[in-house]
């Protein structure tokens, strides 16, 4: 066992490379919000697979759909029209009010296209030295230039010499983007996430969002909104962002918007649809039979089944009994983010609280040390949500009367 890993944490299996610290538990099937793992115990599933199962698991209408599209065509290349790529393109665009979607498999793919369109952005415009303002605590991914744009050491360490070009800022201080730009003739493009994530469920706010568009209108940058996981009609919109009534010039998109199946997007508006020309971009599975039409029965059965509306009511539902509950004790700092994408944090660190949640049949996550994380599948219920906090809150009270 690796003595920096919790205890929980068991040694790796011997084929696999040592790159996750796993829970001692396999899951084989699910229903709904709930899974069971291959020793028949049953979880209700607060995290999602971390916010990929929107539809939750065997939902009714994506099972018959990709069994369909399995037994039709898997794969075939993008030497080739995928009809599907233009449906879900049409969609993305109609529900974004953007203009242009390229395809990919994952989230970092979808960075990666994003800082790729940023910076030939610049080189088209005559900038030889592209750069690209980032944020403290962001994660764009564990590609070499997506964990240079990201904001922790630890995921950085042992990977230099690292990406140049980034400029790091604090979130939410517009005097401090400023300041950092100023006079710097080659800035080109401002990415964050809307909701950061991983580092710790930190929203930007609805005025700062507004100060950075018009700021990246006035000097002529790209404006690029990571929309992995706060997208995907998580926070009760189809794009976080859109609290605030803004656009973006550029949107990764991943992990919800296949339900499962892997899918990335970039969805571009005007200033930076056609910035790409045949021969600057591509991937062999980007925009595949089977992730196509996982992507569009995702958006199809959102809509049917009003799930942006759920998203919406049951997280604030949520929020509120948790809130009612942890606020005021000692030890809880904050509860941060929208709909069914919520933080908890506590004063110190509780990775620990993985597992004993998950002993008592509750799947979540613990990102940035101390936050607890939760961002189940978008068909939580009413119901569902107050069994998470009746699962939920007493661990975290007994977690709290103990001494550190
Ligand atoms: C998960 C995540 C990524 C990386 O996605 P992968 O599919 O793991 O490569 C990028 N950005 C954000 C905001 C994420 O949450």
């Amino acid at each position: 066992m690796n003595a920096a890993l919790p205890a929980f944490v068991e040694a790796a299996s011997p084929h696999t490379m040592n790159t996750y610290g796993r829970l001692p538990i396999a899951l084989s099937h699910g229903q709904g919000v709930w899974v069971w793992d291959t020793n028949g115990k049953k979880y209700l599933d607060g995290l999602g697979g971390i916010a990929v199962n929107t539809l939750g698991h065997n939902h009714p209408k994506l099972v018959p759909a990709l069994q369909d599209q399995i037994a039709k065509i898997i794969h075939s290349s993008n030497y080739y029209h995928v009809p599907n790529q233009e449906k879900l393109a049409a969609k993305l665009v109609e529900l974004s009010g953007l203009t242009n979607v390229f395809f990919c498999s994952t989230g970092l793919e979808a960075n990666e296209a994003a800082l790729k369109l940023a910076r030939k952005f610049g080189h088209d415009k005559g900038i030889e030295r592209p750069e690209i303002v980032v944020y403290e605590k962001a994660f764009h991914g564990r590609s070499i230039a997506t964990l240079s744009a990201t904001g922790n050491p630890k995921v950085q360490a042992g990977f230099g010499p690292l990406v140049e070009g980034f400029i790091r800022v604090p979130i939410n201080h517009i005097d401090a983007l400023e300041k950092a730009t100023q006079g710097n003739p080659n800035v080109v493009a401002v990415f964050f996430e809307a909701i950061q994530g991983e580092g710790g469920v930190h929203p930007m706010h609805a005025d700062y969002l507004r100060q950075v568009r018009a700021l990246c209108d006035k000097r002529d940058w790209l404006l690029m909104i990571d929309e992995v996981q706060c997208g995907m009609g998580r926070t009760g919109k189809w794009f976080a962002h859109q609290w605030a009534g803004i656009k973006p010039d550029v949107m990764p998109l991943a992990k919800g918007l296949g339900s499962g199946v892997p899918i990335g997007a970039v969805v571009a508006g005007p200033k930076a649809a056609h910035i790409f020309q045949p021969g600057n971009h591509g991937t062999t599975f980007g925009g595949n039979p089977l992730a196509m039409r996982a992507g569009v029965e995702t958006l199809r059965i959102m809509e049917e089944d009003g799930l942006l509306e759920n998203a919406a009511q049951v997280g604030d539902l949520l929020r509120a009994a948790l809130a009612h509950e942890l606020l005021g004790l000692a030890g809880v700092k904050e509860i941060r983010g929208q709909g069914l994408m919520l933080g908890i944090e506590l004063a110190r660190p509780c990775g620990e609280l993985v597992k004993r949640c998950a002993d008592a049949g509750l799947l979540i996550s613990v990102t940035a040390d101390s936050v607890i994380r939760l961002v189940p599948p978008l068909i939580l219920s009413a119901q569902e949500a107050q069994q998470i906090v009746a699962i939920l809150v007493p661990i975290i009270k007994a977690f709290l009367a103990e001494s550190p």
